[in-house]
């Protein structure tokens, strides 16, 4: 069978993906995996569909010091031990800048259109480049997509795409381009399958995970994100700030005598739960934790939630639905439920027994807002792109 490999490239660790394309339009799960600790303590592990570990193994630093090294383990493991034939591979790319929209066919020279935008995301888009240069050397023939965390908020109106700075910084990309833009596809996608009536309508979608932020829907498309030039704006977040008076980093800088890069590593490593807390940036830990700057931590987490419902509503004019999606969203009962309470005067009522099951639909019948959880799947979102842009290629190089 034919696969598509899905390719998740963070700064130690490579994520993988293998879908099997079976049929028209379905795509099977086959294999979920990953490198983590690369150039420290590599480790490979994967599992099948049912869960079942395929393999976990140690490496040396040395024979996996970054993130080409792990791009030839993983495909190696791939190739010999489970002998798949790649059909494409799709790649998570965090920016895709003011000109990619869509997925886009890679080659050489979007690869390096794609360059330009490392100042945009230093941390993130050298990684998730690294290994499309390194399959572009090594398998030229192989075809590969890039999938933006940009492309489903680029059709935000001006007014909302902009900063109140001189234009010529937006005009050299300085804007509000919004990110988890793949799971927000994902899950206006799923509502239009299961509730066509809510996809149609004015929703909020809260990504709650490690990275967290909230996106704006009306009539399924992306109008407004808590989330803007980079990936710390917004929510607080496992390890990142959210929302911060620029008057705090002027502070840092001039008074605290901070660098940029000592900057740049608190807001995105030392803030957030872990910072409020001093715990963990994990809500599982605080949740079980009695200790007050825990409880303080997530009380923090929760307003800053319910007064971006209170803005986003106000950019949709209304609301018809909230949905619930990633590790957080997905999987605390209790969270959501607090979360709830904070936009209850919009009329949203839940229904805790089903919200304390995990069901779908968590509203009670009285409430005048839809309340949802609905999974993610950021992975299967780039291989539904990749399959069908290497398809339309494949139509339209055989001129039908
Ligand atoms: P990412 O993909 O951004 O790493 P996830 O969407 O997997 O993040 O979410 C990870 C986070 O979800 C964890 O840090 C943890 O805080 C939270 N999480 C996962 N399971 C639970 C749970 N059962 N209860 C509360 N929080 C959870």
């Amino acid at each position: 069978m034919d696969t598509i490999l899905v390719l998740n490239a963070g700064s130690s660790s490579l994520k993988f993906q293998v879908f099997g394309i079976a049929g028209t339009n379905g795509l099977q799960r086959m294999v979920k995996g990953q490198i983590d600790g690369v150039g420290t303590s590599p480790r490979l592990r994967a599992m099948g569909p049912d869960k079942r570990p395929l393999v976990d193994r140690a490496y040396s630093p040395d024979e996996v010091p970054d993130l080409p090294a792990a791009t030839h383990v993983a495909g190696a493991w791939l190739r010999e031990a489970q002998g798949f034939e790649l059909a494409a591979v799709g790649h998570r790319v965090v920016h895709g800048g003011p000109d990619y929209a869509r997925p886009v066919r890679l080659d050489d020279l979007v690869l390096r259109h794609l360059e330009r935008y490392i100042p945009l995301a230093p941390l993130h888009q050298p990684n998730n480049l690294a290994p499309i240069r390194t399959l572009i050397e090594r398998r030229p023939d192989l075809p590969q997509v890039a999938c933006f965390d940009t492309a489903f908020h680029r059709g935000h109106s001006a007014v909302a795409d902009h900063y109140a700075i001189p234009e010529r910084f937006y005009a050299e990309g300085v804007r509000r381009y919004g990110f988890h833009g793949l799971s927000y596809e994902y899950v206006s996608g799923c509502l239009r399958d299961i509730a066509p009536n809510i996809a149609s309508g004015r929703v909020i979608v809260a990504h709650l995970g490690s990275g967290a932020s909230m996106c704006a829907l009306s009539e399924g498309r992306s109008v407004e994100s808590t989330l803007g030039f980079t990936a710390l704006d917004g929510l607080p977040m496992g390890t990142r700030c959210g929302q911060i008076d620029p008057g705090v980093i002027l502070y840092l800088i001039a008074e605290k005598g901070m660098t940029a890069a000592q900057v740049q590593d608190l807001l995105y490593r030392e803030c957030g739960l872990k910072g409020l807390s001093g715990i963990s940036n994990d809500v599982r830990d605080l949740l079980k934790s009695d200790d007050a700057r825990a409880t303080f931590a997530l009380d923090h987490f929760v307003y800053r939630i319910g007064l971006y419902a209170g803005t986003l509503a106000a950019s949709l004019g209304g609301l018809d639905a909230f949905v619930f999606t990633a590790g957080i969203g997905e999987n605390s009962a209790e969270i959501r439920a607090r979360i709830v309470e904070k936009f209850g005067w919009l009329g949203a009522e839940l229904d805790h027994a089903a919200n304390a099951a995990g069901e779908l639909m968590i509203s009670s019948g009285a409430s005048r807002i839809a309340l949802l959880a609905v999974p993610t799947d950021e992975e299967l979102m780039i291989a539904r792109h990749t399959l069908n842009l290497i398809r339309a290629d494949k139509m339209g190089r055989s001129g039908r």
